[in-house]
């Protein structure tokens, strides 16, 4: 046995099977009436302004929360981007999975790969709902790691149990931060924030997503902390759109709904199944779960930070 060459033959064997998988289905013909053209043709500018900026934890949040968000922004003509704070990199029963290893045997290099693999994901994902891939944006700060990282005093970078990492990083695709700045940004709540508010500079949104405080993971309400502080570093004034994915969702109706049409429907189930891709049973019901007839959102305002 060469469980080393075996577990490496086996991840490149999965990610071709995951990447391929999306090539077919985005050979696929398209529903009636969904995705008839993505994002328009990009200008010359690298940094094009986008009209609609979707920030998610993890990747599959930015199909359940908000794919038709994404779909009707196209039919407007309008452009949307999508950021990923984490790559997912601290899942341990999605690890074992794809290591084919008992969880207490899983080493940082198998979070690793989980994370190469969803960020493949979420890049066949986007393409699948039109968003070309370099508008899809990856902050490569830790899973499971958001809360604690706001929550520290900012005198250490945050070391990732499962990765081992301290720093941003990203294999299918690099961190934005390596991407912009070349070098990696430090897992600082600083770097976060600064990094979240140079987005928003960059691309002017008129709207943002995020998931809502009140969502019951601690990655998720951490994710909308960041956003709205950033929205605020950056003197962003529109509104910002929250989801809830796990949770109940806050008292009161939502301020906005969209009821999916069929169309709708299956373009997000199958975006949905692109992210369920080489990680069974674990994620087996994803989009059985999170194909539902509506996007919900409840508006959340943040104050311009004063002048200095
Ligand atoms: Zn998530």
């Amino acid at each position: 046995m060469k469980p080393l060459f075996n577990t490496a033959r086996r991840f490149a064997a999965l990610f071709l099977l995951t990447f391929a998988s999306g090539m077919v289905a985005d050979d696929a013909p398209s529903p009636a009436g969904v995705v008839p053209q993505g994002n328009p043709p990009l200008d010359p500018a690298r940094r094009v302004s986008l009209e609609v900026l979707v920030f998610a934890p993890h990747p599959d949040d930015e199909v359940i929360g908000c794919a038709a968000v994404i779909l009707r922004a196209h039919e407007r003509q309008q452009r949307a981007g999508v950021v990923l704070l984490t790559s997912g990199d601290g899942y341990p029963a999605i690890a074992a999975v794809v290591a084919r290893k008992e969880r207490d045997a899983l080493a940082p290099d198998d979070f690793i790969r989980v994370g190469a693999l969803r960020q493949q994901h979420s890049l066949n994902a986007m393409t699948r709902l039109g968003v070309s891939p370099d508008l899809v944006m990856f902050l490569g700060y830790p899973d499971s790691g958001l809360e604690a990282i706001y929550r520290q005093d900012d005198s250490a970078p945050l070391t990732q149990k499962f990765t081992k990492k301290s720093e941003t990083y990203g294999v299918t695709q690099r961190d934005y931060h390596s991407i912009v700045h070349g070098r990696p940004a430090p897992y600082l709540k600083a770097s976060v924030i600064g990094d979240i508010a140079e987005i928003i500079r960059d691309r002017q949104p008129k709207e943002i997503y995020v998931t809502h405080e009140l969502d019951t993971h601690a990655d998720h309400r951490t994710a909308f902390w960041f956003v709205r502080d950033g929205a605020r570093a950056a003197n962003y004034t529109g509104p910002i759109l929250t989801y809830v994915v796990h949770g109940q969702p806050p008292a009161g109706p939502p301020d906005r709904r969209l009821v999916l049409t069929k169309a709708e429907m299956d373009a997000k189930r199958a975006a949905l199944e692109v992210h369920q891709a080489g990680t069974s049973p674990i994620h087996d019901q994803l989009a059985a779960e999170y194909t539902k007839p509506e996007e919900q959102f409840w508006i959340s305002r943040v104050e311009a930070a004063a002048p200095k």
